[in-house]
């Protein structure tokens, strides 16, 4: 159904249960996904967060500049994308980190009109250091990235099945949305992602779908046309 989408995985959901670091047996579970995607002939980048080692706005950083912390965090989502690449190339699609934050040793420099050259040849492609800006993080780096390769959807894969009403940890009666507004998003105040993603998104109409990894095989459902998740949309 989609042809060419971008991925965001949060840096927390490769920590699996372990909330710090990364675990690999889900990371060679997500790359699987990603290369089931790229075999059945999609186009697929992907923007890693970095949460799992290090977060601009966490406690370890309060007494931090506020810039300072925000390079370790896109550092750390480097970090991500690397585990992410290898893991990938190891099932035998070729795959590309592309860095905001030049690193030549480690990562391509991004350049967009290189980055979709990679897509179009069927490599998949690896945003890192978010947007190489402190004060913005890696939703709005997805949102970004996803508009500037003229991606089909933006796939944001979660912990949670979709958007909802309350949070449904602390609320029985909150209901799952099958399709919302980026409008509704921000005059109900969910917390989905940013402001700045949900703005840049909305204004320039591009699709988003909300939807739990945990189940095996729900990103190629996904790619796949199959409703999961909430649709959201201008
Ligand atoms: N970050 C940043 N600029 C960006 C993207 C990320 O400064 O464009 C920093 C910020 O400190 C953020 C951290 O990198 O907290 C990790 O990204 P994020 O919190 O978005 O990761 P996730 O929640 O997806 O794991």
């Amino acid at each position: 159904m989609y042809k060419r989408v971008l991925l965001k995985i949060s840096g927390e959901a490769l920590a699996a249960g372990r909330g710090f670091g990364i675990d690999a047996i889900f990371v060679s579970r997500v790359a699987s996904e990603i290369v089931q995607l790229a075999n059945n002939g999609s186009q697929v980048a992907v923007v890693v967060g970095g949460g799992n080692f290090f977060r601009g706005v966490a406690e370890q950083a309060i007494h931090m500049d506020r810039v300072a912390a925000d390079h370790m965090g896109m550092l750390s989502t480097v970090i991500n994308a690397i585990a992410m690449q290898d893991a990938i190339e190891k099932l035998g699609i070729q795959c590309r980190v592309m860095s905001a934050i030049e690193m030549h040793e480690v990562a391509e420099p991004y350049i967009r009109r290189r980055a979709i050259r990679h897509l179009e040849k069927g490599r998949v492609v690896i945003f890192g250091a978010g947007t190489g800006n402190p004060y913005f993080s890696t939703d709005t780096a997805a949102a970004l990235r996803a508009m500037e390769i003229r991606a089909d959807v933006l796939l944001k894969a979660t912990s949670v099945e979709g958007i909802f009403s309350a949070d449904p940890k602390k609320d029985p009666d909150a209901t799952m949305f099958q399709t919302i507004t980026y409008m509704d998003i921000i005059k109900m105040g969910l917390r989905v992602m940013d402001t700045s993603a949900v703005s840049l998104c909305n204004d320039n109409n591009m699709p988003m779908v909300i939807f739990s990894m945990r189940e095996e095989g729900n990103i190629v459902r996904v790619v796949s046309g199959e409703k999961l998740g909430t649709l959201v949309t201008s």
